[in-house]
């Protein structure tokens, strides 16, 4: 399914949302669960719908029935150094990538991609995630101080809902393979004892083999993949896991003064990895269903069926630094405060602890030497 551009000026608004009181742009503030404005202190209450969120059908969308009122025009920039698409906010264009520091962005118009569908709100501020990250930090007794520094100087992080795709089926696998059963044989040895050869009976564990087939169901509920490349996989892989049980009906105001990246890997592609995980729980379905000490799997035949999908955001707190000429990027999980980022190694701190233990290895050898061994 391609989208492709958008001709023509119809470009969406940026989420905004003026003050009733003054006029100046209402923000989300996750301490409070409200927008709040700056200027004046007015505050406003989201109203948030949990529960059933509606789900989209794959089949139809792979077929290029995508419904109208899925679909919205979104105007984004692009990160020509790590592809990153994020929402055109014409207050935030001429500042660096928040996803590498870099300061190439350009604006690449108009683009139709498919609305989420759902969010979780960010539930942490700015100021608990960068005490988060920096604890982290902290603990990384390897990093350089003057990185530590510079993380820890007050310069603000990016509040990003990052895309997200959800999955959902009902599977039916039928299988065939066999069960090993562990036996023990009995068998004549010839061992030798106190330089005598003698006979003993030893046991032997043996795996006797027999066919097994038959059939497992699942309901798949909400299987989560990345839907964009701009953060490394390992570093969302590790953000988990999401209370996706508070996802709420897409609500714009919960991005009020946050930023979205559009999501680059199309639905029907990310499909390719939520199957995988699809198939490894199957896997272990079959194998639990074959039972025995041992399985062998000869083939796995599955029907998906009510295969529907989500597009959901999820809060990410970002930094960004160029150090040394490297990008350094930590994130955190602004619901968790779980922390991830590029490990960044001090060179002269690694010398510091080869040297101390090339010392001690002197020390105790000289001591052993001294004992007289
Ligand atoms: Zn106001
Ligand atoms: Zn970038």
């Amino acid at each position: 399914m391609d989208l492709g551009p958008v001709t023509g000026s119809a470009a969406a608004e940026p989420h905004r949302f003026p003050c009733p009181a003054c006029g100046s742009n209402l923000r989300f503030a996750p301490d409070l669960d409200k927008l709040k404005c700056a200027h004046c202190g007015h505050e406003e209450t989201i109203p948030e719908t949990r529960g059933r969120i509606p789900e989209l059908d794959l089949r139809a969308v792979e077929g290029g029935a995508v419904p109208a009122t899925a679909l919205a025009e979104v105007r984004v920039t692009r990160c020509a150094n790590c592809g990153a698409e994020v929402e055109f906010d014409a207050d935030l264009h001429a500042r660096e990538c928040p996803f590498c520091a870099s300061p190439i962005v350009t604006d690449t118009g108009v683009t139709r991609l498919i609305k989420p569908q759902a969010q979780l709100p960010f539930l942490l501020s700015e100021e608990q995630s960068r005490s988060a990250m920096n604890r982290w930090l902290g603990g990384l007794w390897f990093a350089p101080n003057d990185l530590k520094k510079y993380a820890r100087a007050e310069r603000a992080m990016d509040g990003m809902y990052v895309p997200y795709w959800t999955y959902d089926a009902a599977t039916r696998s039928r299988y065939s393979g066999q069960r090993g059963t562990v036996y023990y044989e009995t068998r004549p040895v010839t061992v030798i004892v106190n330089g005598q050869r003698k006979t003993q009976m030893q046991q032997i564990a043996r795996i006797r083999w027999q066919r097994a087939s038959g059939g497992v169901a699942r309901n798949f509920d909400d299987v989560l993949v990345l839907g964009s490349k701009s953060l490394p996989k390992a570093f969302t892989d590790a953000l988990a896991p999401w209370d996706l049980s508070a996802l709420s009906a897409y609500e714009p105001r919960f991005l009020a003064g946050f930023r979205a990246e559009g999501y680059t890997i199309p639905v029907e592609k990310a499909y390719g990895e939520a199957r995988a995980i699809m198939n490894a729980t199957i896997e272990h379905d079959v194998r639990r269903d074959i039972g025995g000490d041992q399985q062998r799997i000869e083939r796995i035949e599955t029907d998906v069926g009510a295969l529907t999908f989500k597009h959901v955001l999820l809060p990410v707190w970002l930094a960004a630094y160029r150090y040394r000429g490297k990008s350094f990027r930590f994130v955190v999980n602004g619901r968790t405060g779980t922390v991830q980022g590029e490990r960044p190694w001090s060179s002269a701190k690694i010398a510091l602890v080869i040297a101390l233990a090339l010392l001690i290895a002197a020390v105790m050898a000289y001591a052993q030497i001294g004992r007289g061994y």
